[in-house]
């Protein structure tokens, strides 16, 4: 059985990423998202928060598992028995990073191989921080994010401009 595991920060989920989580979950047996820590930046949903959302919006893929993990990435790949990581690649911005990122990992744990699936044109310039920005302004997100978790997204942004978060 493969399993690949798809590691990012998700804050929050956008269409861009459920793509690429639904185009791999039909390539391996089992895809398992991983929702990973990442120190440099102050999240807008906490690592339960993110779990929670990527749950809702894959409910509908019964071969998909979602995690959150603050372990390097090549050891959780390792103990999760997987030796696949799956990276979805925009337009330019990601290659130098994510050519980097495999590298390493891959030196890290040589079992360890990591395979980009190119984003979709409509989601090519799509980010989290775009998502974010807009956010702020009233913008229809429904082409950015699942319809599932917009209402939590508003909210968010409410409180945070509120000074609530
Ligand atoms: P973001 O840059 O949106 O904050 P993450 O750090 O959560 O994204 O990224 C996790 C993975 O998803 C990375 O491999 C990233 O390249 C990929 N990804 C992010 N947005 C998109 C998109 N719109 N289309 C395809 N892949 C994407």
């Amino acid at each position: 059985m493969k399993t690949a595991i798809y590691p990012g920060s998700f804050d929050p989920v956008t269409s861009g990423h459920l793509n690429i989580i639904r185009r791999a979950a039909h390539i391996f047996d089992k895809l398992i998202v991983c929702v990973m820590v990442n120190a440099g930046k102050q999240p807008m949903f906490s690592l339960d928060e993110r779990v929670e959302l990527i749950r809702r919006v894959t409910s509908d893929i019964p071969n998909v598992e979602v995690d959150g993990s603050s372990e390097l990435l090549a050891e959780y790949a390792k103990r999760k028995g997987s030796c696949v990581i799956v990276k979805g690649l925009r337009a330019g911005s990601d290659f130098e990073k994510e050519f980097q990122m495999a590298l390493i990992n891959h030196n890290i744990n040589p079992d360890l191989d990591t395979m980009f699936l190119t984003a979709e044109h409509q989601y090519m310039y799509l980010s989290s921080s775009t998502v974010k920005e807009l956010g702020r302004y009233d913008v229809d997100l429904s082409q950015f994010l699942p319809q599932e978790i917009i209402p939590d997204f508003q909210e968010r942004i409410k409180l945070i401009s509120q000074g609530g978060k």
